[in-house]
């Protein structure tokens, strides 16, 4: 459909935080997105966000890439009007330049972010929600859990989680051993031993250190271990750790290719898969590995950290595969653009799940996002050469 007209919008927010978000690799100041606002010309919208938490600088560069680079580049190549041709087709005419360049990641997450506002357009366009426009058979009942946890106050922030409707809570450790342990341990005992507790060391440890922690995780049963190690650490390293530890083994935020998420359960013995649909696939890719998450042997659990509208994406794709058990990630740190998607789409947790409803693409996200305009640090338009 060569005559499909688009008028893009991409909008950077920066939404300041009173206590700055801590992990072991980097701290964030304030709670920056890149959201991507598609209008066809019968004026059906679609919404996608990119991933964009760091460097901290770094929202602006994509969102000026998506501009000068992917837009016009997914227009000459006619690919609005078809979404599963959207992502093959931007990843193979750009794998050059992200060689060349060294940005395989911004160029990845600028498609991935496009590829799910194109979702949403199609979703909209025919007035179904985005979980039945990708799955008929699909429940919109999605279970939830709190992330995202700081250091300080982490065991009375867990049990605040737990009260607000989640069901389960991921602490963030890998900062100092004896924190980490005090953290774990004060959230078991104010949530109860039947609650999924769940720990991120975001790769901090070397194996010895994560080695030397494993008898902490087993004791405290948790859910899972996340990143206990860099994502190129050696695969015998996993092995190694996972042979020391009686709960499995989570990691996917990190992953950047098909074939990681194909081979790196079994190589590394992963029992959580994570991918992040701002990150590294768009909803295409995050849908297609969920619903092979029961073959790969893994619980399917999609990482979120962003904004409202790549957590909408995610709840609603997690729906669609139609995964066995997991659950789907939500930040637990103030993000008032995020909370006010969250609201305005009616997705709030209650008894440990969201229920997603029947309004079309991801939800009435418009007026939640127009609403933080004085937060907006950059908003700039594109459209089709004929519109
Ligand atoms: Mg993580």
């Amino acid at each position: 459909m060569s005559d499909f007209n688009i008028k893009a919008s991409v909008l950077v927010h920066r939404i300041p935080v009173e206590r700055p978000v801590r992990t072991s690799f980097g701290t964030m100041l304030d709670r920056p997105s890149v959201l991507i606002r598609l209008e066809d010309g019968d004026g059906c919208v679609g919404w996608g966000e990119v991933w964009c938490n760091y460097p901290s600088v770094g929202a602006e560069h994509r969102a000026r890439f998506l501009l000068a680079t992917v837009l016009p580049l997914a227009a000459e190549l006619d690919l609005f009007s078809q979404p599963e041709r959207l992502w093959p087709e931007l990843t193979r005419r750009l794998a050059v330049l992200a060689i060349q360049t060294g940005e395989t990641g911004p160029i990845a997450q600028t498609i991935a972010g496009l590829d799910c506002a194109v979702q949403d357009l199609a979703a909209r366009r025919a007035g179904e929600p985005l979980w039945r426009w990708l799955n008929q058979a699909a429940r919109p009942q999605v279970p939830v859990y709190a992330s995202g946890i700081n250091p300080d106050g982490a065991a009375e922030a867990a049990r605040d989680a737990i009260a607000a409707g989640y069901a389960g809570v991921k602490i963030k450790i890998g900062f100092d051993s004896e924190l980490d342990q005090a953290n774990l341990r004060g959230a078991r005992e104010l949530v109860g031993s039947d609650v999924p507790l769940m720990a991120d060391a975001n790769q901090g440890w070397s194996l010895e250190q994560a080695l030397d922690f494993a008898p902490v995780c087993n004791e405290l049963g948790l859910a899972w271990l996340e990143e206990p190690l860099r994502h190129d650490a050696p695969d015998a390293d996993w092995i190694a750790l996972g042979d020391r530890l009686s709960i499995p083994l989570a990691a996917g935020e990190n992953f950047s290719s098909t074939d990681e998420f194909e081979e790196l359960p079994e190589r590394r013995g992963l029992g959580v898969l994570q991918p992040d649909l701002g990150k590294w696939g768009g909803a295409i890719n995050m849908l297609a590995i969920g619903r092979r998450s029961g073959a790969l042997g893994v619980r399917f659990c999609p990482h979120w950290l962003g904004s409202g509208i790549g957590l909408m994406t995610s709840l609603h794709v997690k729906a669609a595969s139609a995964s066995e058990g997991g659950y789907v990630e939500v930040d637990f740190n103030p993000n008032a653009l995020r909370e006010a998607i969250v609201a305005a789409c009616d997705a709030g947790p209650r008894d440990g799940s969201v229920g997603l409803g029947e309004s079309p693409g991801i939800g009435e996200v418009e007026a939640a996002v127009e609403a933080f305009s004085d937060c907006c640090v950059m908003r700039e338009e594109w459209r089709t050469a004929s519109t």
